[in-house]
């Protein structure tokens, strides 16, 4: 006899998720989740895709027809937008003012490739005088890649800014709008980005494990004339084009790797709450429930790490206060309240909590309960 592990199911309690991510998952998602698992290849799959794809067209604000969701987290969309575009040898210019901005460097490293390095303050915004210089110093770069929202730190960078710089140096953008996707306004065409890759778990308040992604046509340009193929088969762009379908090409849906299915129909019903909510009315939100729980942090005497003109309103970074045991206080405030925040990332670890306001997360019950919490623990 071969004996078996005896476990129970894994019940999660509830959870308020205050943190960097992943944030509240909104209930309607959860139930959208939990339906029947159909074939992937089956036409009313195929159909909900179609669906999804526009709806990420309309979060993202692109015509870009290679718009869709990679199979995988976040990280796995921005190495898709390295592995894809970037060949050995080229040159990429890497604005780095926190965790994510240093990633996006590694992964400039891996495909073989250059990189010239941005440094910013933990903090603040990338510099875009900085930028110009960089690009004006390095003629043959052929990218600029800059985080849009510093998840590490709570800084927003100027992303119309960067981009337009790109484009006067011939340079393509690379976007990581993982955090800002839902939570900043965010225009992929009008501000002329290149690449963009996001996350579901942040302000789409999804399950965690996709990451949508948009190339403009300058970059599927790139892709298709590579010397030297991309080495990551799972994440090649121009073969998982066939499985998501391209209506204006007449391609026909192609077997590539077997989707998500039950994750996709919670990023579809997640998708279609932000278009239902409107762009702008989820960026209002944001930004209203940020300065509510911006005045109270500040009543409790918790100073900010980004400046205020440079804040996100979804990810508060506040500096821990003198004699206050870091772990001690975000274990009470989960055990005690069911409450989590974020602990300090980096150079910011131990030093500063990151409150996040993401998405469905981003309501007053969320920052009352954050407030009341934060102070009782404290005193
Ligand atoms: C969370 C995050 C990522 C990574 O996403 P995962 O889904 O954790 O892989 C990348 N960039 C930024 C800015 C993030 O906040």
């Amino acid at each position: 006899m071969i004996s078996a592990p005896t476990v129970n199911s894994f019940t999660p309690p509830r959870r308020t998720l205050m943190g960097p991510g992943p944030s509240d998952v909104y209930p309607e998602v959860l139930a959208a989740q939990a339906r029947p698992t159909i074939g992937h290849l089956d036409p009313l799959f195929v159909g909900m895709m179609d669906e999804l794809k526009s709806l990420i067209q309309y979060a993202f604000q692109t015509k870009n027809e290679m718009t869709l969701a990679i199979s995988a987290p976040g990280s796995a969309g921005m190495e898709a937008c390295f592995v894809n575009l970037v060949e050995p040898g080229e040159k990429v210019i890497v604005c780095r003012n926190g965790v994510f901005g240093e990633r996006m460097r590694q992964n400039v490293e891996r495909v073989g490739a250059l990189a010239v390095v941005v440094d910013n303050e933990w903090g603040e915004p990338v510099c875009p005088k900085a930028v110009e210089a960089a690009l004006k110093a390095n003629p043959d770069a052929k990218f600029l890649a800059f985080v849009h929202a510093e998840t590490s730190t709570g800084a927003l960078s100027d992303a119309k800014t960067l981009c337009r710089l790109a484009q006067e140096h011939d340079c393509l953008s690379i976007v990581d709008a993982v955090t800002s996707l839902g939570g900043v306004e965010l225009l992929v065409d009008e501000w002329g980005i290149d690449a963009i890759y996001s996350g579901s778990q942040k302000c789409l308040s999804c399950v965690p494990g996709l990451s949508p992604v948009s190339f403009s046509p300058k970059a599927v340009a790139k892709l298709m004339s590579r010397k030297t193929p991309v080495q990551s088969w799972f994440l090649d762009q121009s073969l998982v084009m066939g499985y998501w379908g391209n209506k204006d090409s007449g391609l026909k849906r192609s077997y590539h790797h077997t989707a998500p299915v039950n994750a996709l129909y919670a990023l579809h019903e997640a998708f279609r709450l932000l278009a239902l909510e409107g762009l702008e009315n989820a960026w209002a939100r944001h930004k209203k429930m940020h300065l509510v729980l911006a005045a109270g942090l500040e009543q409790l005497g918790l100073k900010f790490v980004v400046a205020a003109e440079h804040r996100l309103p979804q990810l508060n970074a506040v500096y821990l206060p003198q004699g206050v045991d870091d772990a001690l206080v975000r274990t009470q405030l989960l055990e005690e309240y069911n409450l989590e925040i974020g602990a300090g990332l980096g150079a910011l670890a131990g030093k500063a909590w990151r409150i996040g306001l993401m998405g469905f997360g981003a309501r007053r019950e969320n920052v009352a309960l954050c407030l009341k919490a934060l102070e009782e623990v404290m005193n």
